[in-house]
């Protein structure tokens, strides 16, 4: 840590001298026309259905005065429903004691890395909050390299994994933000493979709807040393909710109480997802169409010379604009100054975008086209 990134602080605060060279997350928020950068589904909710939000959480109202359920019982049921209903895993019947949910999985992630282990592997890129949180808490992290086609190969991380013994290896599937997914044998080799020391696997499926693999919830069938980690906030279109959960053998869940704060889930929180979750059907209707909006924007990608990593989610990592003397931060500002913001996620000579609504994609290919061929 450099002692001018330790300068920014004022000399009073009594700031933890591992935390003062670091940055808060920030994905920049500035206004534009086209809002592609935080990989959001971008169709709001039914009139219907946030209809039926408003009365589930009205009825909460009188009862502001008290604490809300602290276990969550019913939201951790209907989870459990959704799961079994959609996901529907092989060789297991997952119930509310399977499932724990927070105010993102981004509280469900904090509270893993708090309550299972401090040494901690996963893969480079992936999503910058795991090494991030590791780091908040006090963890230990240590990414492993991914080739340059962001394609895992098995088997250097099982022998990574071997010489490292982490508590706790993570992995993102479909993986943000290259997009790729690993497939259902390769997830279980790295079970097995930390499973063999006493270790875990921690797998963010945030893009799991998305996705044309196989969930890895079917695993904990064989295995207990697992924890997937899903959300409501890409594929349900419910980011503003905050409601991400883990799902895991139920001394895993139980293990996790011990670090969660009390009535850490609002009783409003818990009745929209309630309401939410009726209706999930209608809520992920939209996925089809924009996994086609995803391959026609490859697609249009690929005809302007651009290179395409293939993508299993609702967003693209591309590249191959520097034969277009153009480098990632100054293409950004390029789209930006036309109204588009996308996402410089700090890999040379790659931009993320995410899937939007057709007008927003259009505007995207259409100032792509006239920044590279004008
Ligand atoms: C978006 C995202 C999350 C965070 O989701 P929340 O549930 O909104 O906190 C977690 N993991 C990955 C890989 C993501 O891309």
């Amino acid at each position: 840590m450099s002692s001018q990134s330790e300068s920014q602080w004022p000399s009073w605060l009594p700031l933890r001298k591992d935390l003062s060279g670091l940055k808060p997350y920030g994905a920049p928020q500035v206004a534009a026309r086209s809002k592609l950068n935080t990989n959001e589904n971008p169709f709001s909710i039914s009139e219907a259905i946030q209809r039926s939000i408003e009365r589930e959480i009205s009825t909460e109202l009188e009862n502001l005065n008290r604490y809300p359920d602290r276990e969550v019982i019913e939201l951790r049921r209907a989870l459990a429903i959704y799961i079994n209903k959609v996901v529907k895993p092989v060789g297991i019947d997952i119930t509310w004691e399977n499932i724990w949910p927070a105010n993102g999985s981004n509280e469900v992630l904090q509270t893993i890395m708090m309550a299972l282990g401090s040494s901690i592997m996963g893969l480079s890129p992936s999503y910058s909050m795991h090494p991030l949180i590791a780091q908040t808490i006090g963890a230990n992290f240590r990414a492993i390299k991914m080739p340059s086609n962001f394609e895992i190969d098995l088997d250097e991380i099982l022998k990574e994994i071997e010489r490292n013994k982490p508590h706790l290896f993570f992995l993102t599937t479909p993986n943000n933000p290259t997009g790729r997914s690993v497939n259902f044998l390769s997830l279980k080799k790295i079970v097995e493979k930390t499973a063999s020391y006493g270790g875990m696997v921690v797998i963010d499926e945030a893009y799991g709807e998305f996705s044309r693999e196989l969930s890895a919830i079917s695993l904990l069938a064989d295995s207990p040393s697992l924890i997937v980690v899903r959300t409501m906030s890409k594929a349900f279109a419910f980011a503003g909710a905050r409601i991400g959960y883990a799902v895991a053998r139920d001394e895993t869940i139980k293990a996790l109480q011990l670090v969660r704060l009390p009535y850490h889930l609002s009783s409003l929180t818990q009745a929209a997802g309630l309401a939410a979750l009726k209706h999930s059907d209608d809520l992920l209707a939209d996925i089809e169409r924009i996994k086609v909006s995803r391959d026609l924007v490859a697609s249009e990608l690929i005809s302007l010379g651009l290179e395409v990593i293939p993508s299993d989610a609702n967003f693209i990592l591309f590249g191959g604009f520097s034969k277009f003397a153009i480098s990632a931060p100054v293409l950004w500002q390029d789209l930006l100054d036309q109204g588009v913001l996308i996402r410089d996620v700090g890999i040379e000579d790659y931009l993320r975008v995410t899937i939007g609504r057709e007008s927003e994609n259009q505007l995207f290919i259409n100032s792509l086209r006239e920044i590279l061929h004008p």
